[in-house]
């Protein structure tokens, strides 16, 4: 069992705060201990971060050289595909197809703002003012906080701290508790990478101790946060306190509907994998399902076929498709919400339990779980469950399909299964989610920016302007002229 080191202003140091351990959710052994940074820690790394960016040596870094350092935490990752992977899978237990997958999705993001950073064009308003020349450039923010959850680790991660070391900031990475060992393998490949000491520290610990802290601090110039909508909230008012900018990518209550002329086949394995890929634990799982009543029994007799026959199993075996849940006490809030789904009057369809296998009890599992008979309004329809969990509902008039789709709290995704592209555009228009999937779901591009309607979250991650959330303008004037100002004649 590794004892591990935390990155603090570019040296790994023990952390100062309290033990804490990396469990393997598959069998609850312990991956690795460590000891969380303490408030010390973290202002070691805030004081590192401030000298590392105002550096005039990385001020001045050509982009392509700071293109160089990303380009090559990319070659990095690319040769150890397989060890992170099984890396990850060890600290949150999804199964290796998809940690192999997200690893090489964290290779491309690097790539991608390897590229936007030398990409990055200022403006130049025209027509100019008279005798004026106005510009305006890209500045970093200085020292920023990257706050991430644990069900996607390197990717999410690197959505943050790519952008933001390309935009020239110094970034102080606070991982879930759940998953220290991933973030901490960042920070390395980043260091083998050749960035200058103190623009990464990677500081795991509790989110209500080290989090808070490092969102508070006066030095941080801005929050980049992935997790529950609850300490999103918190942590924009933090945001508001100080007047700092606040990205926050939060829940949500995916719906999914399928018309009337949709193709079967596809739409039900799509439907089976917008839910039950990772387990649910997915801020943007398809959880509520829309089907035109025509299709309603002959699209659920599919799907519930292809669900039965999903491989749950020990998630470092290939071809699993379910590895457990994060934690037993996850799976317990999971199963909870089957149990008030039955209370509510929905019928079990397949799934509810963990499974009968003795070979897996040791782990967090949970079967995947269909259930009907509940309306939209029912508490399993409107509160995030983060596992794998759907709920079916047949509709028939459009509008009234419409209204049940966005009657949530949450906007973060929404998919349509449909033969018809210009219905589905017309229905794309009046869906509030900030991603729309048409037939086909959970599938992403680095260069589609991200983010969510309502209480799934506030800015946009990807694209170029996920590079922009991490910077600052500032607008210069030149006269061109040799005219004199006379107000004090
Ligand atoms: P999830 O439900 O996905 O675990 P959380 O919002 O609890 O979402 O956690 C996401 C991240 O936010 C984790 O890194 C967690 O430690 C951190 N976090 C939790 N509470 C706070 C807080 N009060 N301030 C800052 N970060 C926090």
């Amino acid at each position: 069992m590794a004892e591990l080191k935390i990155f603090v202003g570019g040296k790994w140091q023990p952390g100062t705060g309290k033990a804490m351990q990396s469990i393997f959710p598959a069998d609850g052994s312990v991956n690795a201990t460590l000891n969380a940074a303490s408030l010390n820690d973290l202002e070691e790394a805030i004081a590192c971060g401030e000298r590392a960016w105002r550096d005039p040596a990385w001020r001045a870094m050509m982009p392509h050289a700071r293109a160089r350092i990303l380009s090559r935490v990319a070659d990095l990752i690319e040769a150890r595909v397989d060890e992170l992977a099984a890396l990850q899978t060890r600290d949150n237990g999804k199964p290796l197809a998809e940690t192999r997958g997200l690893v090489m999705s964290a290779a491309g993001t690097a790539c991608y703002f390897a590229a936007a950073c030398e990409l990055l064009e200022g403006e130049l308003p025209t027509p100019r003012q008279a005798d004026l020349l106005t510009f305006s450039r890209y500045e970093p923010l200085g020292v920023v906080a990257a706050i991430t959850p644990w069900n996607s680790p390197i990717a999410s991660e690197m959505q943050k701290v790519a952008p933001a070391i390309a935009a020239g900031n110094a970034v102080i990475l606070k991982p879930a508790e759940a998953t220290p060992l991933m973030a901490l393998e960042l920070a390395r490949l980043f260091e083998q990478a050749g960035l200058p000491a103190g623009l990464l520290s990677v500081l795991p610990g509790k989110g209500s101790i080290i989090g808070d802290a490092l969102a508070r601090h006066p030095r941080v110039r801005k929050i980049s946060f992935t997790g529950g909508t609850s300490t999103g909230r918190h942590l924009a008012h933090v945001a508001a306190e100080k007047l700092i900018p606040a990205s926050l990518e939060l829940g949500g209550k995916s719906p999914t509907i399928v018309l009337e002329d949709a193709d079967i086949e596809r739409a039900a394995r799509g439907i089976c994998y917008g839910i039950f890929s990772s387990g649910g634990q997915a801020c943007i799982a398809g959880a509520r399902l829309f089907i035109h009543q025509r299709i309603y029994s002959t699209l659920m007799a599919r799907l519930l076929e292809l669900t039965r026959a999903l491989r749950i199993g020990h998630p470092l075996t290939d071809g699993v498709h379910l590895g457990p849940l994060i934690s037993k006490q996850h799976r317990q809030g999971v199963m909870d919400y089957v149990q008030l789904a039955q209370r509510e009057g929905g019928r079990l369809l397949c799934g509810g339990e963990a499974p009968a296998d003795p070979t897996l009890a040791a782990g967090s599992y949970f079967q995947p779980t269909i259930i009907e008979g509940l309306s939209n309004r029912a508490r399993v329809c409107q509160e995030e469950i983060f596992g794998p969990v759907l709920v079916a509902m047949p509709f028939s008039d459009e509008a009234d399909l419409i209204r049940q789709a966005n009657d949530s709290v949450y906007g973060l995704a929404a998919g349509i299964w449909t033969r018809d592209a210009g219905r589905a555009l017309r229905l794309s228009e009046q869906l509030e989610a900030g991603t729309v999937w048409i037939n086909t779901y959970k599938v992403f591009s680095i260069s589609t920016p991200f983010g969510g309607f309502k209480e799934s979250g506030l800015g946009r991650e990807k694209g170029i302007q996920g590079l922009k959330v991490w910077m600052q303008q500032k607008s210069v004037y030149l006269a061109t002229g040799n005219g004199i100002n006379h107000w004090c004649d």
